[in-house]
């Protein structure tokens, strides 16, 4: 089947005449076809979002949220269909893609109540008869550009205050899952938005992507993705509000004295759920020396049991495509000249002779320098880093570019309480694994993975609305702030 792009309210084909194809990583087979657009249909998008930005503006926030609830109507009924779906394209296992749309769900629940709030605050002049407050704006045309991990939700995670806040938008979906983004913009069609709000194109972030950053009418780029696209879009993009969500090298922390067996599932959940193709994946683990070798034996014995193969039926799906899957074999042997020794997994494999699959993977004896546990792998694979005490469990936690999420297993109150005041993340967990988040708090990241601005929950309107000042003078005079004769 061949889908369409979706601009000013129809679904058309690509200017280019071309298409691509997408794949499900587990069993190699295509799932459709899908446009190959380029920058005359970005530019029909932008136009078409451009011009339907003032009847949207100019709609009362609560009515825009009655759009929003309707979208979250449709993603209940629909989200079986829509997680089988997510398992044929993205290939994770279906109690997971359910999750996945659990998410956009949620997201749109809450975004539709700040219809209701997108609140301000007012505050006394310094000068009399004056009245001061701020209002929320939108900011204008927002382009989103998203990854493949969470096909749904993050996705949602964009549309969902963008729209709230009073923004038309440009959608452009990852190319290994155009099919998961066609599904939620049919979603969104149905609840009857106003033609031109909401538009979608399909193509490659060169083609596709480079026109949204650099074209003058788009004012908000909000993206989520790796380290090296978000910084060549921040030099790009020009003076535009840019929301960059990038990637994470993160940690579980396991300190002497814990439950180990809720440790292990927290590590087994963190390191290998979504095939470790998570931003906030815990692809290091630091252990007290005291506990190092009982945790790797309950760790390997664990992973043993995990049945690799289909997400309809697995415990761990398949890797997106085959280039995740050259990266991940690429770091093994990486893992292995750097001198750490491979305790379980690190084989790539097919499953009656197709897929995209990949072996749990456990370093131990590694040492916080080594690449494996400094760069992003995106795959099942985990490094664990011995500490002789928790101080020193702390430094070595913080020992990398990325800040995204950190996790620690603890009893000890002033342990929890330095992982949270030192940690540099912008996400931390006590007593559960890197993983978990909630729509009504803000998510994102420090340092490497982002610049500095925040998705979900309140601080996910603070990325698509500006906040204006009103001075309001009902004292008949002209009136000079700062004690100005
Ligand atoms: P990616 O390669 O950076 O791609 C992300 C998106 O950017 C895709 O839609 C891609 O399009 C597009 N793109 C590629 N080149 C572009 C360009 N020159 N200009 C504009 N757009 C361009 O990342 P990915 O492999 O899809 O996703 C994995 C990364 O996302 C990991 O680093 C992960 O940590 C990160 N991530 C972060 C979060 C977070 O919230 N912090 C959440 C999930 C994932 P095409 O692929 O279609 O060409």
């Amino acid at each position: 089947m061949v889908y369409k792009n979706y601009i000013n309210g129809k679904w058309l084909s690509s200017d280019s005449k071309k298409t691509f194809d997408s794949l499900n990583p587990a069993t190699e087979q295509g799932v459709g076809k899908f446009q190959k657009s380029d920058k005359i249909d970005v530019k029909k998008a932008i136009k078409s979002a451009k011009k339907a930005f003032p009847v949207w503006r100019d709609m009362p926030a609560p009515e825009r949220a009655k759009y929003l609830w309707k979208i979250r109507d449709c993603l209940i009924k629909e989200k079986e269909r829509l997680a089988k779906i997510e398992v044929k394209e993205m290939g994770k296992v279906l109690k997971e893609t359910r999750g996945d749309v659990q998410e956009a769900i949620d997201i749109f629940e809450y975004m539709a109540g700040e219809g209701r709030r997108l609140f301000g605050y007012t505050t006394k002049s310094e000068l009399p008869d004056k009245f001061a407050m701020t209002v929320r704006n939108p900011v204008g045309v927002c382009c989103l550009i998203t990854p493949w991990n969470f096909p749904i939700a993050i996705p949602a995670w964009k549309i969902a205050p963008a729209l709230i806040c009073g923004n038309t938008i440009v959608f452009k979906p990852s190319s290994d899952t155009p099919l998961c983004a066609i599904e939620l913009a049919k979603i969104i069609e149905k609840s009857g938005l106003p033609k031109g709000v909401f538009n979608l194109v399909t193509g490659s972030g060169k083609d596709v992507g480079d026109e949204m950053i650099t074209n003058p009418d788009v004012r908000a780029i909000s993206f989520t993705g790796s380290k090296k696209i978000g910084e060549l879009i921040l030099k790009k993009a020009g003076i535009k509000k840019v929301g960059l969500e990038l990637g994470g090298k993160n940690v579980i922390i396991v300190d002497k004295d814990v439950d180990l067996e809720l440790a292990v599932e927290g590590v087994i959940w963190g390191a290998f759920g979504t095939t470790g193709q998570r931003c906030t994946a815990s692809s290091r683990v630091v252990v007290h020396k005291n506990i190092k070798k009982k945790f790797e034996d309950m760790l390997v014995k664990r992973v043993r049991k995990l049945k690799l193969g289909s997400g309809l039926t697995a415990d761990i799906g398949p890797l997106i495509n085959e280039t995740a899957v050259k990266k991940s074999a690429s770091y093994v042997s990486i893992g292995k000249e750097e001198g750490s020794r491979l305790l379980h997994g690190g084989k790539a494999r097919k499953i009656k002779g197709k897929g995209y699959f990949f072996e749990p993977t456990i370093f131990t004896n590694c040492k916080s320098e080594m690449k494996i546990c400094q760069e992003e792998i995106f795959g099942p694979i985990v490094s664990i880093i011995e500490a002789k005490n928790m101080d020193e469990a702390t430094k070595i936690a913080n020992d990398v570019d990325y800040g995204l999420s950190n996790a620690v297993y603890t009893r000890d109150m002033k342990t929890a309480f330095d992982v949270i005041n030192k940690g540099e993340t912008g996400i931390t967990y006590i007593n559960s694994s890197t993983i978990g988040a909630e729509v009504h708090l803000p998510f994102g990241g420090v340092k490497g993975t982002g610049n500095g601005t925040r998705e979900a929950g309140i601080e996910g309107i603070n990325e698509f609305s500006e906040t204006k000042a009103v001075y309001f003078d009902y004292s008949g005079k002209l009136q000079k702030a700062q004690g100005i004769e």
